[in-house]
């Protein structure tokens, strides 16, 4: 089977069970190894203790040799003089341990009789004498031999605890998954307010369900969003389409003279016109939206652009009879797609027009008043704008007073756009209002540093 098509719960076990048999092993081997170093010291420790007891017998009281296999318990020893054996245990000649390998002087080691018996034998040799001793290492081997298969039976018994242990485990730290994997699959666009079960936000699956949450909310409001946006856009598309089937209509009931069709016919194309503007909008809108808006991004002197946009809209506030003024006190040059800025712009100054009673004042004005920052400010004596919808007034067909905006010819887009044109080029629009006494609606852009 290919690990790709193996579950979570199935890795983490297998990965956990082979992990563990590598640190089980690695223990058993270690503790083997470790008693059977203590046990060969403890033998080795014993064996030199009765070389010295030997030696010091033959030394002393040479004729008492032969008590200490019965009193001493020493039964495996032999003392030579040359080549002459002095004295040697019945044990000693009878497990044929003269054969052993018998170097003078080196560390204890291990010799296997014909018998299948081992010892452990070692010689120490004085000028004239020498004493060789053994011990019988036979019981030793049986312990360590009785302690490696415990342990060799051990480590799979602990192996297959591991694997059902671990599957046991893995399948309860990951039901979480498995809950919001159920749950997420009978969420749809229908039920955006549903939510993925967390059971405690701080751990790791916690915290995928809360970004998953999180996302759900901001789907839902895009939606949310969309549903309005089409809702206000079919109605604002049914108005004049209603307009003019009733101008149609009433033109029809009867005949009339070609100035009154005429009439008709002027009213049908101001609607017609309305529906233009408004389809324009909503394109703009939509592909600033989907990102389909490539911008380029040059050097612009702002009083330029803003002085272009008076003229451009200076017929109608002169139809109003108002007066428009732009003030530029030093080059204020910024980065930023010239001809979206410039939407924006007309944007604002063309509601400011709107808004502004006949004779009103407005005024243009582009500054530096902070380091690093490049502004246009847009300011009118208008109706002013209440606190309550400053922040709504940016919205896609949000109006004060809808009737109004209406008769003035707007669309409730104008804001939308311009917050659009401006944040597209890194800025931002701030407004200043007061009901009764104009407003200023400022764009800010960073200042371009070159020329
Ligand atoms: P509209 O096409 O209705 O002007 P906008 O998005 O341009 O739509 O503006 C939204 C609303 O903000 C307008 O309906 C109007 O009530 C208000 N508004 C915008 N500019 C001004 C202004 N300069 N003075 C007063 N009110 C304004």
């Amino acid at each position: 089977m290919k690990g790709g098509a193996l579950s979570v719960r199935a890795r983490l076990t297998l990965w956990h069970a082979g992990v563990l048999t590598l640190v089980v092993c690695l223990f058993a081997a270690g503790i083997l190894l470790f008693v059977k170093a203590r046990f060969y010291s403890e033998l080795d420790l014993q064996l030199s203790r009765e070389l010295a007891t030997v030696d010091r017998i033959y030394r002393e009281e040479p004729g008492e040799l032969p008590d200490l296999a019965p009193h001493w318990g020493i039964a495996l020893f032999q003392v030579t003089e040359g080549s002459n054996v002095r004295h040697s245990t019945e044990a000693w000649e009878r497990e044929g341990l003269a054969r052993a390998p018998q170097d003078d002087n080196v560390a204890p080691a291990s010799w296997s009789a014909p018998d299948g018996r081992h010892y452990r034998v070692q010689r120490i040799s004085a000028p004239s004498y020498s004493v060789a001793a053994a011990i019988d290492e036979t019981p030793l081997r049986h312990t360590l031999w009785t302690l490696a298969v415990i342990l060799a039976m051990g480590v799979p018994f602990a192996i297959g605890l591991a694997i059902a242990g671990g599957y046991f485990l893995a399948g309860r730290v990951l039901s979480p998954i498995g809950a919001m994997a159920d749950k997420a699959r009978l969420i749809t666009a229908e039920s955006l307010d549903e939510r993925l079960p967390v059971d405690n936000p701080r751990d790791e699956f916690g915290r995928l369900a809360t970004v998953f949450n999180e996302t759900l909310s901001r789907l839902r409001d895009s939606f949310e969003r969309l549903r309005r946006f089409t809702a206000d856009a079919s109605h604002e598309l049914r108005t004049p389409l209603t307009a003019m089937r009733s101008v149609g209509e009433v033109a029809l009931q009867g005949t009339r003279e070609a100035g009154a069709y005429r009439d008709v016919i002027g009213s049908m194309l101001e609607e017609v016109d309305r529906l233009t503007r408004l389809v324009d909008s909503l394109l703009t809108l939509t592909r600033a939206e989907s990102g389909r808006i490539a911008l380029t991004s040059v050097v612009v002197d702002l009083g330029e652009l803003a002085g272009s946009v008076a003229e451009q809209l200076r017929i109608l506030a002169e139809e109003k009879q108002q007066s428009l003024s732009v003030h530029t006190a030093a080059p204020v040059k910024a980065r930023c797609d010239p001809a979206i800025l410039r939407l924006g712009l007309m944007n604002l100054l063309h509601n400011a027009i709107k808004y502004t009673p006949n004779k009103g004042e407005i005024r243009v004005g582009v500054t530096s008043a902070l380091p690093g920052q490049a502004a246009i400010e847009v300011q009118d004596v208008g109706p002013g704008i209440a606190a309550a919808h400053r922040q709504k007034i940016f919205e896609r067909f949000y109006r004060v007073d809808a009737g109004r905006s209406s008769d003035m010819g707007g669309l409730g887009l104008g804001l939308a756009i311009a917050r659009w044109a401006v944040e597209a080029n890194g800025g931002r629009i701030e407004l200043e209002s007061e009901e009764g006494k104009g407003s200023l609606f400022r764009i800010v852009l960073s200042a371009a540093t070159e020329s």
